[in-house]
């Protein structure tokens, strides 16, 4: 429930300003999502970001009444007295953000819902004149599924010395892309999306998997020399003791940039760019760092909220500590820690191989006489290929191979179809109904068979008469929202195919599944006709190759076989 603040609450605020340049809204739009529990986070900038820009999620929304209230000056969810200040643990607490990025910009719209028969649109129009309260704000009923979008348009339309002082369009969008990749590192359990001008520049899965994230964001080379590790050390301040938990993922020490900000920090789940933490991190790489050069990783932070002051600065750029520099030490040392494992030096050294000899590799050569030699935790076939010990993600080659395969079965015949008997009924939102309505043709071709319930339209109940059964296997009647929402949404230029990737995965051999020999063999026979081999249709490695070199070098002797 949102509520206003009382003034002795609001007087212990910092207060100043919220909205300095596109990047902030950014920032106060994507906490927002954060805190209402969102899974996927989509941000969309158009121009400068003065021109538009739109930050929808999946989160829990907001009820009307809600809704109307969060527009306006000091009305938080997640305050109620003065002393929850100390122990705040969402990203937001003010209850200012939307009422400022509102008197900034000449339009804000606000559509959301939390999980009822409609949703609730709200709209501020006109900038400094409508904030003063209920003035230049309308509420009417939306449709939307549940989560909540916020659209900014006409950022700074009536401060021109504001619009005068940001930089070029370019240098403004790379400090929103700053911001983004900086949650979507510290926050890999949640999808990111991020679009400029209609482009999709980050796509982060939302695996909760550091190297996920990293590959997005960095690429391979990088994500393939990463380590995570997770640390825990005791901090104290005037007596007093706390528990400071660190964990992140550090790329090894030959993937260098030449400045520090691709450190990327958090603190109880804010994303900073804070100076200090990232001087701290540098400094526990020490000597392994080429001079002038500064490393890349995720270190995130978790401390007692008491032991941490968000309150400092009004654009929550950086946090006060209890003790600042036992903080940093905790820092440097776990990092240091880390990076001086035997185990992760070995790894390291591994991964380099992994990567320079995972490039060059042709197609045709690697998986013409190739044997599985053996498997890992279920999970991973070890095949033997020449001079290299292949390492086979079993999960992601099925994938690649459904989706190939699915691709041409749709492209000739379709997908096979089975009845659903009796029928099952499925209800859509009212977004989705539409959805499926202006995608009819597609879903179908797809294998689903749909009617709609007493056959009047937008009754949002559905009749699933078929079902898709890639391979044999029949999708839940259930799938049809997703299947609809993927279809609208698909960010690839055929709609088809985000759906066919969904579908790819969907029948795939799960973690953990024991595979025959005769059956392995096959898989990785597959895998090698693929168009793609590679790279499961997600984009995730299928493969990875140890040459034989790594080996002779681990194990000491000066040559191959005979050594
Ligand atoms: P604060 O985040 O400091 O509470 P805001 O002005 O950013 O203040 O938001 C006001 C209130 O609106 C929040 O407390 C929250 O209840 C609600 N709200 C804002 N954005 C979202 C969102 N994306 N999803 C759900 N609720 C939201
Ligand atoms: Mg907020």
């Amino acid at each position: 429930m949102i509520r206003r603040l009382d003034p002795e609450t609001r007087s212990k605020i910092a207060a100043g300003e919220v909205v300095a340049r596109p990047a902030s809204v950014v920032i106060e739009l994507v906490e927002n999502a954060l805190d209402a529990g969102a899974e996927t986070v989509e941000i969309e900038v158009g121009g400068d970001g003065t021109e538009r820009i739109r930050v929808s999620d999946d989160g829990r929304g907001m009820a009307e009444a809600d809704a109307a209230l969060a527009v306006e000056r000091h009305t938080t969810s997640k305050l109620s007295a003065a002393g929850d200040l100390e122990t705040v643990e969402t990203l937001g607490f003010r209850g200012e953000a939307l009422p400022s990025i509102a008197a900034a910009a000449a339009h804000l719209e606000l559509t959301t819902n939390d999980g009822g028969p409609r949703g609730t649109r709200v709209v501020v129009d006109g900038g400094e004149q409508a904030t003063g309260g209920e003035h230049g704000k309308t509420v009417s009923p939306a449709g939307r599924a549940r989560g909540t979008t916020v659209e900014v348009t006409g950022l700074f339309s009536d401060r021109p010395a504001r619009k005068k002082s940001l930089a070029s369009p370019k240098a403004e969008f790379a400090r929103v892309s700053a911001v983004v990749t900086r949650y979507a590192l510290t926050r890999p359990d949640v999808r990111f999306v991020l679009r400029h001008d209609g482009r999709e520049t980050l796509t982060t899965p939302g695996t909760d998997r550091f190297a996920d994230a990293l590959l997005a964001v960095y690429g391979r080379d990088a994500a393939s020399h990463a380590s995570t590790f997770d640390a825990s050390r005791e901090v104290s301040a005037a007596g007093e003791a706390a528990t400071v938990e660190i964990d992140g993922a550090l790329c090894h020490p030959e993937v260098t940039r030449s400045r520090r900000d691709h450190v990327h920090v958090s603190v109880n789940g804010r994303a900073l760019a804070e100076p200090r933490l990232r001087r701290a991190v540098a400094d526990g790489y020490g000597t392994l760092l080429p001079d002038g050069r500064e490393p890349v990783g995720v270190v995130r932070l978790r401390l007692p909220p008491a032991w941490v002051d968000h309150n400092v600065h009004p654009a929550k750029d950086e946090v006060g500590f209890r003790d600042a520099d036992a903080v940093a030490e905790a820092v440097e040392a776990s990092v240091r820690d880390a990076l001086s494992t035997a185990d992760l030096r070995r790894s390291g050294e591994v991964a380099m191989d992994l990567d320079s000899s995972l490039a060059p590799v042709e197609a045709a050569s690697v998986f013409d006489d190739l044997r599985v030699i053996g498997r890992f935790r279920g999970l991973y076939l070890l095949c033997e290929a020449d001079d290299e010990l292949l390492v086979v993600d079993q999960h992601a080659a099925h994938e690649r191979i459904n989706y190939e395969r699915l691709r041409e079965a749709v492209e000739s015949a379709g997908i096979d179809a089975v009845s659903v008997d009796p029928p099952a009924t499925v209800s859509l939102s009212p977004t989705d109904a539409a959805l499926l309505d202006a995608n009819r043709d597609l879903v179908e071709q797809l294998g689903f068979r749909v009617a709609e319930f007493g056959g009047g339209s937008g009754s949002g109940t559905y009749r699933v008469e078929t079902v898709p059964a890639p391979l044999g296997r029949p999708f839940a009647p259930d799938a049809l929202a997703d299947v609809v929402a993927d279809v609208a949404t698909g960010d690839d230029a055929d709609p088809r195919t985000a759906l066919l990737k969904d579908l790819a995965c969907h029948p795939s051999i799960k973690a953990g599944d024991d595979l025959g020999d005769d059956e392995a063999a096959r898989l990785v026979e597959r895998l090698g006709s693929c168009e793609t081999p590679y790279t499961c249709p997600h984009g995730r490695p299928t493969v990875l190759a140890i040459d034989e070199k790594t080996f002779v070098r681990g194990f000491g002797r000066r040559s191959g076989r005979l050594g």
